[in-house]
């Protein structure tokens, strides 16, 4: 495949961008390529600056269920753009995003719309801490929860593909707090309980992990955190920025039955625009500003045209539910099951997946780590040579959406089966 366009503007980026990218695992170093310098997309297709056309399994990471330039979506947008693209004021699309979000996640009694996954969960430890008027948090390997500088230890995604153990830049005090568990492992949870337990504010968890590759959790696992964070009360907190909307419309705490103190919403619930949510038991946010004394702001927090692409979204998730979650599950299956017939290690929950180079079962970071990312790297490019665009890391899900075709769906087989 010809991406010499891709190549030409890489080059150029690396001028003016760190790696020539806006965020790290978009470089595909892990892989050995170029990144690909998209010109558009369409549906479940993504087309290059050099005229290919890929499916597309990354979705933007996740916000693209319906897949890419959804109709309804744009037009929402586009109607919403004509009439201003912020006023840093009240708007009623404000309360009607609200309204559709505690509809589909009612332990979200009261929420906060912010502008990305990271803001979100910043700002729910730093409301669990304010009602607690505790310090500690608890946090899992493996488990990605953005980048603000607490939340930098061990976690996963982009920084588990770039090999970087913990960042750089992040005093030795702003982590002093952050405990570290294990995913999976109940005993590593109640030996931090047995000695901090009064200081701990909370615990944080991605109800099915999804940035050290996909990792579902084990039978029990999320009710034993909710028991134990009731019993030394602490919160629970639900990071489903990658779950909310996609594991099923009311996110991984209804797939799996169990319900968080609070939740973070990202990805799936902007539509594909910077938008991200908060929220959970109307106690803890009303400590929240101008009600209480934990301050949290934005500018830009809950501007109408991201809100506009977040309400739409949601609607077609609410009036096509049933068709669309049976479809990305019987299509996920499908590929699933054409891995596994290929001696494939594969972690699977409703449409996310990721395929692991190990013949280790991986249930948490220290078997994901396991994985020969050098074999990672050759599925990659077998995959793209085939016109199919993954993710260029072992440690990321593949995102499957609404818009994908059984064709797609035939051909991406087909790509997996002729792997040597
Ligand atoms: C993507 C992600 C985030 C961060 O969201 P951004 O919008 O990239 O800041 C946080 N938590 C989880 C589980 C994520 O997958």
């Amino acid at each position: 495949m010809n991406i010499q366009n891709s190549e030409k503007f890489y080059a150029q980026a690396q001028n003016f961008m760190p790696g020539g990218v806006n965020s790290p695992v978009r470089a595909c170093r892990a892989v050995g390529r170029a990144p690909l310098f998209i010109d558009h997309a369409k549906g479940s297709k993504i087309y290059d600056v050099d005229g290919n056309e890929y499916i597309d399994y990354i979705c933007s990471w996740g916000p693209n269920i319906l897949g890419h330039a959804n109709e309804r979506v744009i037009n929402a947008v586009t109607e919403t753009c004509q009439r201003g693209l912020t006023f840093g004021a009240c708007h009623s699309g404000e309360i009607e995003l609200a309204k559709l979000i505690k509809k589909h996640f009612p332990s979200m009694e009261m929420l906060r719309l912010v502008n990305s996954g990271t803001e979100a969960v910043m700002s729910a430890i730093r409301a669990a801490r304010g009602y607690t008027k505790r310090d500690k948090i608890v946090k899992f390997e493996g488990c990605y929860h953005g980048h603000s500088d607490g939340l930098l230890v061990k976690s996963g995604s982009g920084l588990l593909t770039n090999s970087i153990p913990d960042s750089a830049g992040v005093p030795k005090g702003y982590t002093d707090n952050t405990l570290l568990a294990k995913y999976n492992n109940k005993e590593s949870v109640e030996k931090l309980f047995e000695e901090h337990g009064d200081d701990i504010a909370c615990v944080i968890v991605e109800p099915c992990a999804a940035n050290m590759g996909v990792v579902p959790p084990q039978e029990g696992f999320l009710r034993f955190l909710r028991d134990i964070t009731l019993k030394y009360n602490s919160l629970l907190i639900f990071d489903e920025v990658i779950t909310g909307f996609r594991l099923s419309i009311g996110g991984a705490q209804k797939y799996y039955n169990v319900k968080p103190d609070l939740t973070t919403l990202g990805k799936i619930v902007g539509g594909g625009m910077p938008l991200a949510v908060y929220g959970g038991k109307k106690e803890v946010m009303q400590c929240v500003a101008p009600l209480g004394s934990v301050y949290q702001a934005g500018t830009l927090s809950g501007n109408p045209v991201a809100v506009s692409a977040g309400i739409e979204t949601l609607k077609i998730l609410e009036e096509n539910e049933a068709e669309i979650y049976t479809r990305l599950e019987k299509i996920s299956l499908q590929l699933e099951n054409a891995m596994q017939e290929s001696g494939m290690n594969v972690n699977r929950v409703g449409s996310i997946m990721t395929v692991f180079f190990t013949n280790e079962k991986v249930k948490d970071y220290d078997t994901a780590k396991t994985a020969d990312t050098a074999r990672f790297a050759e599925y990659f490019r077998h995959m793209q040579d085939n016109g199919i665009y993954t993710a260029p890391s072992q440690f990321e899900a593949m995102f499957v959406s609404f818009a994908h075709t059984d064709e797609d769906i035939d051909k991406t087989i087909n790509a997996i089966k002729s792997l040597e």
